[in-house]
């Protein structure tokens, strides 16, 4: 048995150390890591095991950790298995992770069922992203049914975490009713549930009131393909007392049978995967271009041009023959 197929084996069984140590693969740059990274993803794949992937936004202190621990303890507790992934970008220049943060989902990270996996400490966007695909379909082949993808309220995660999710949620805290504006259109136009978290005690009528604002400017917005009638919705949910979490879920499965049944996942899934293939081509083209000797050819190719020895196309040719030869 090769270790591809060992590692394999015990993921496809659930195994959760042997998952911890393929994200640890995916996450490498190294070329024989890569090598066995695509070759382990080949084989999982064959076992077309799906989740449904949840992306969930919100600004720091918003409440992420404290709702993804009662969320997902709520989901364990109905005999589910949660993965939480973290995106945050932002940590390449922190250089720590706030996301994903095992200590402040204590509970979650204890339970047999749960998987919690924070941000690598350095990638850039476009590093994240393939990370992040390559993660949800380890966890995928590892037999979890949610995977929760968190990310912070910095556009540019937020969108490619929503593109390869099946839903999209936004969590915000109550507010005053001009903070509406804060949030980014783009954000609400991606988002399929708003959840405004907080809402208890004190919070409680806040809570009520900005629920009810988002709730009118999500109406606004064009009702869309992959939408049944009345979303997306705006609920109020307490991370703290865990009012509001079962109609949340309820509201994610009714938004993900939908578009299941009316074959939105699977179109979505295969552009994805095409989108995604196109990428991989084109970041693989790149990283062939910047190789040291064909850094040098172009160089040459260049000056030659330059002093009208050989056209811009042949050149180009010529270069071109070497990187795809
Ligand atoms: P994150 O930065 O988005 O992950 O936010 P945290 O989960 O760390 O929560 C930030 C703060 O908000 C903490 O002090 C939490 O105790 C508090 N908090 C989170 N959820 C709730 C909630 O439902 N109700 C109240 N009252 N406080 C909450």
């Amino acid at each position: 048995m090769t270790e591809t197929e060992m590692l394999s084996d015990r993921i496809l069984a659930g195994d959760r150390r042997a998952l911890a140590r393929a994200v640890t693969l995916v996450e490498s740059t190294r070329a024989d890591h890569r090598a066995k990274a695509t070759a382990l993803l080949e084989v999982l794949r064959r076992a077309g095991r799906q989740a449904l992937r949840i992306g969930m936004s919100g600004t720091p202190g918003v409440g992420k950790s404290t709702f993804i621990e009662a969320f997902g303890m709520m989901l364990i507790e109905q005999g589910l298995r949660v993965a939480v992934l973290a995106v945050d970008p932002s940590s390449a220049r922190s250089g720590g992770s706030i996301l994903g943060d095992k200590t402040r989902m204590e509970r979650l990270s204890r339970e047999k069922g749960a998987f919690i996996r924070p941000s690598p400490a350095s990638s850039q966007l476009g590093g994240v992203a393939r990370r992040t695909r390559e993660a949800v379909a380890l966890c995928e082949a590892a037999g979890f049914d949610v995977v929760l993808i968190e990310t912070v309220g910095v556009g540019q995660s937020e969108t490619m975490v929503a593109q390869m999710c099946d839903l999209f949620v936004l969590l915000l805290a109550p507010a005053g009713g001009d903070e509406l504006q804060g949030v980014k259109r783009g954000i609400m136009e991606m988002a399929d549930l708003i959840l405004v978290n907080k809402a208890d005690g004190d919070l409680k009528a806040a809570a009520t009131r900005t629920v009810a604002d988002y709730a009118g400017a999500l109406r606004l917005l064009r009702k869309r393909p992959q939408d049944p009638e009345g979303f997306p919705k705006a609920l109020p949910v307490s991370a703290v007392t865990g009012a509001g979490l079962d109609a949340a879920w309820a509201e994610m499965q009714t938004l993900a049978g939908w578009r299941q049944d009316i074959g939105w996942w699977d179109r979505t899934r295969a552009d994805q995967a095409t989108r995604w293939f196109e990428e991989e081509v084109r970041d693989g083209l790149l990283r062939r271009l910047s190789r040291p000797e064909i850094r040098a050819l172009m160089a040459a190719r260049a000056a030659a041009v330059a002093r009208g020895e050989i056209s811009p196309e042949a050149a180009a040719d010529e270069v071109l023959a070497r990187v795809t030869g």
